[in-house]
């Protein structure tokens, strides 16, 4: 028995052996894995832990709940601890994986009924693409907000008149621009529910137009990865 096991825990039920590792970006990488041993909402996250390691990380799921697979998408920060490591791994090394964790997300019902903006900086496209997998028929608009066009992850997975995509350090966006300059020339419908996921500078500006806009705060949702 190992030390994980006689504390309780099975093995099995947290180790996932990594399947693939898709290259989106120089920068960003997929981990494919295991189909999800727990249930859980789009828009959750986990947390890795790669086997031998103690340090943890989040990120949210990146699947659908009712895919194959369960995967995550991943930046590598540049002198960051975990992601130069996480970078390192190849397919069939061994990752600790556990959650789900977190409030951010929609229900069916949820889904069904409402009409949603989806905003997001870079990897914080993440919970929506679960979101959007798990509920094909939902009513979205997701703005994508990153530096260059490269980083328009799995892009064709959205309707053409759902995704505009914001960049700011090329001319190939459909808004050129950061996201927020896209934000302030918009308009949405009273009713529009918001979630915003992705870094903390672009959640509090992105707050503070819509607010300026008349939104009320309840139908604004954020998820701050850093
Ligand atoms: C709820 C939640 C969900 C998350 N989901 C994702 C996800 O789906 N995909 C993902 O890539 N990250 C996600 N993150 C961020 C992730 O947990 C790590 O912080 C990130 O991968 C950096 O880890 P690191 O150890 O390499 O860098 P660290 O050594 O921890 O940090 C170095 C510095 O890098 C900065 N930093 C952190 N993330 C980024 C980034 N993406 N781009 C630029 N700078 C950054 C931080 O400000 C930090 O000061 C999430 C965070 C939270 C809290």
């Amino acid at each position: 028995m190992t030390s994980i096991e006689k504390e309780g825990i099975k093995m099995d039920d947290c180790f996932y052996k990594i399947i693939e590792i898709r290259s989106l970006t120089d920068e960003t990488f997929s981990l494919i894995l295991p189909k999800a041993r727990f249930p859980f909402k789009p828009g959750r996250h986990i947390s890795l832990r790669i086997h031998g390691n103690h340090r943890s990380r989040e990120y949210s799921i990146y699947s659908g709940a009712f895919d194959e697979n369960l995967e995550v998408l991943v930046k590598e920060v540049e002198n960051g601890y975990f992601t130069p490591r996480l970078r390192k791994l190849k397919a069939g090394d061994l990752l600790e994986i556990h959650g789900p964790f977190g409030k951010f997300g929609i229900d069916k019902m949820t889904a069904e009924a409402g009409k949603f903006v989806f905003i997001a900086s870079g990897t914080g496209i993440a919970p929506f693409r679960s979101m959007i997998r798990t509920y094909p028929e939902i009513n979205y608009t997701l703005i994508h907000g990153v530096r260059e066009s490269a980083e328009a992850y799995d892009r064709e997975e959205y309707a053409a008149d759902r995704y505009v995509l914001c960049t700011s350090r090329d001319l190939k966006g459909d808004y050129v621009g950061r996201l927020t300059g896209y934000l302030k020339i918009c308009s949405f419908a009273p009713e529009t529910q918001f979630y915003i996921c992705g870094n903390s500078n672009m959640i509090f500006d992105a707050l503070d137009i819509l607010k300026n806009k008349g939104f009320e705060r309840d139908q604004i949702h954020c998820e701050v990865y850093f």
